[in-house]
């Protein structure tokens, strides 16, 4: 669904929105003021979400997208979600073996433990 966050120029407030055409691009306005003089933040909504939210909204049978797998946080995350699913406790172990895998590819391949 092609959801974005805008800013409102006059009051600030930020806020999203479900813009599926161009004719909901032109109709929007600031829920607070009115205004529809409206920033858009870029990619901000995908930026901000935490790993919960990546983790609750990943759909493992659905084909991603390029950009998915070059976002290296998202490295692992088909793995974690099949093994939530089975029910299986995951572990600190788990998790800063993944964050050494996103942050240094080569460093886990030494990792002999
Ligand atoms: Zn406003």
């Amino acid at each position: 669904m092609p959801i974005y966050e805008y800013a409102c120029q006059r009051c600030k407030n930020e806020f999203q929105a479900l813009v599926m055409s161009r004719s909901d691009q032109e109709a929007l306005v600031c829920p607070i003021c009115g205004n529809h003089e409206l920033n858009r933040l870029i990619s901000r909504v995908a930026y901000h979400q935490s790993e919960k939210d990546r983790l609750d909204s990943f759909d493992p049978t659905a084909r991603q997208s390029d950009s998915f797998y070059k976002d290296s946080r998202n490295i692992g995350l088909q793995a974690k979600k099949r093994l939530q699913q089975m029910g299986v406790d995951l572990g600190s172990g788990f998790e800063s073996k993944l964050e050494k895998l996103r942050t240094d590819p080569g460093s886990v391949l030494k990792d002999s433990d």
